[in-house]
């Protein structure tokens, strides 16, 4: 009886803990996103897919394929301009969504790899912004 009560007190210790994490987290993100994105915005290169001199600025992207009981991945980490990082976050995305969920690993990791690709591509955007900014013209 006294055991069962411990634990849930425990319970909920634990979820009230857990509850107090996520928007710290949320707030460890922003300001980590905004630091990431003003380094970002210094480095330019041109676009290494059409190699145009445009600002072309360094996007990550995981594609995840299920393979019932393995999974692979697919990294894309380079510089890129604006119309091709949108092109590939929207590629990357649509194949992780479609093949992503197709083995155990990938079940669990379909969610985190297309929340980790959305946040790489809004901090490209506020890199592309920081930088668009800080260019006179
Ligand atoms: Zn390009």
């Amino acid at each position: 009886m006294i055991s069962s009560i411990t634990s849930a007190a425990l319970l909920i210790i634990v979820f009230i803990l857990f509850l107090g994490t996520i928007p710290a987290l949320i707030l460890w993100d922003h300001r980590q996103q905004a630091r990431t994105a003003t380094k970002l915005s210094q480095d330019i290169q041109p676009c290494t897919l059409c190699h145009e001199q445009r600002a072309g600025l360094k996007l990550h992207q995981t594609a995840l394929t299920g393979l019932l009981l393995a999974a692979n991945y697919k990294y894309f980490n380079n510089y890129v301009c604006p119309p091709h990082a949108r092109a590939l976050y929207s590629q990357f995305q649509q194949h992780t969504l479609l093949k992503g969920w197709w083995s155990l690993h990938g079940f669990i990791r379909t969610p985190i790899t297309l929340l980790e690709n959305l946040s790489y591509f809004k901090q490209y955007m506020q890199a592309l912004a920081a930088n668009t900014s800080n260019t006179p013209k």
